[in-house]
């Protein structure tokens, strides 16, 4: 078994991002700004955030944080985005979701500006990705992608795996992961398989794929006969059972095969981070 370190390429990246944000700063004579946007107090939301603002400081970026009361009505949230809209210190705005009380976030992720749209989740900015054509577009447009799918083909690309005319099979079909991951494995000129709850004969589907990609929830889901010998296995999954983190891969039964696998925790999880930094960069290259 091979694994691929997300916490080590994560860093690579994040050192490349600083450097990158040192120059730009000097040529444009600002310095790119981050605005978060916290609605409430919830315990875990404040812990992402708080990584957020610490990694984007780490890089040399600035961070604006606006928290909100828990009771915040959808107008407040949204007059809010407007004004960051317009704030030139601003490259990127992310709004930090879920919203409390079971608010529905759809309003405001359409209020952000598609070129601030840092999580990638703009309907503009997902649907520009349905009509790509090829990798190198995506890169040379500087396209502003949903941050965990991108941290997997960046994963690939630092690992020195081949996606060219290879079989991948992705199980999930959310628009935070499975659909993103999708077509930008396609970009990537894969042959894909997109798997869901409803697909039968899974195990016959991803014992030939190549590449599996697995974006389910459900802890120890994938176990060594669903996979072929040889495959790069891409464990998104985040389970927490009995106050650890499990993956979708049952990890111990797989472990003696002769694959590429991310570990979980330490896989993908570093890199959703590191490319919502990637973002801001791009977004303020392009503003
Ligand atoms: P989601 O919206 O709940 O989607 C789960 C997907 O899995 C759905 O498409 C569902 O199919 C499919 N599924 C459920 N049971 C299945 C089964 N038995 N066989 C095949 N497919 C099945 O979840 P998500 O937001 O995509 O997240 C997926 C996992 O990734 C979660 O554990 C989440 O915590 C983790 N995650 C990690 C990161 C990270 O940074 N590492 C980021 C985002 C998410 P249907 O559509 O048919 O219901």
């Amino acid at each position: 078994m091979n694994i691929i370190n997300g916490k080590e390429i994560s860093q690579k990246i994040r050192l490349e991002l600083k450097e990158k944000v040192a120059l730009l700063s000097k040529q444009k004579g600002r310095i790119p700004g981050l605005a978060t946007i916290l609605v409430g107090e919830d315990p875990a939301s404040k812990v992402y955030i708080g990584s957020k603002i610490k990694a984007c400081q780490e890089i040399g970026m600035k961070s604006f944080h606006h928290g909100l009361p828990v009771n915040s009505t959808q107008e407040e949230i949204i007059s809010l985005i407007k004004k960051l809209n317009e704030d030139e210190n601003v490259c990127g705005i992310l709004l930090q979701l879920p919203l409390p009380n079971g608010q529905n976030p759809d309003k405001c992720i359409e209020t952000i500006s598609p070129s601030k749209d840092v999580d990638g989740l703009h309907p503009y900015n997902a649907g520009m990705l349905t009509l790509v054509k090829s990798w190198k577009e995506i890169v040379d447009k500087k396209m502003l992608v949903s941050c965990t799918p991108m941290g997997i083909i960046y994963l690939l690309k630092y690992s020195g795996i081949d996606i060219k005319g290879k079989n991948a099979v992705v199980i999930g079909r959310s628009n935070l992961v499975g659909k993103p991951i999708s077509m930008l494995m396609l970009a990537n000129d894969a042959t894909v398989t997109m798997a869901h709850s409803k697909t039968g004969n899974l195990k016959q589907i991803t014992k030939q794929a190549d590449i599996v990609i697995a974006a389910i929830g459900k802890a120890k889901f994938l176990t060594k006969d669903f996979i072929k010998d040889g495959a790069t296995v891409i464990d998104v999954g985040i389970n927490r059972v009995d106050k650890k983190l499990y993956g979708d891969v049952d990890f111990e039964d797989v472990k003696d095969m002769n694959i590429n696998i991310t570990p979980v925790p330490g896989g993908v999880g570093p890199m959703t981070i590191t490319m919502l930094l990637n973002n801001a960069v791009l977004a303020f290259e392009r503003q």
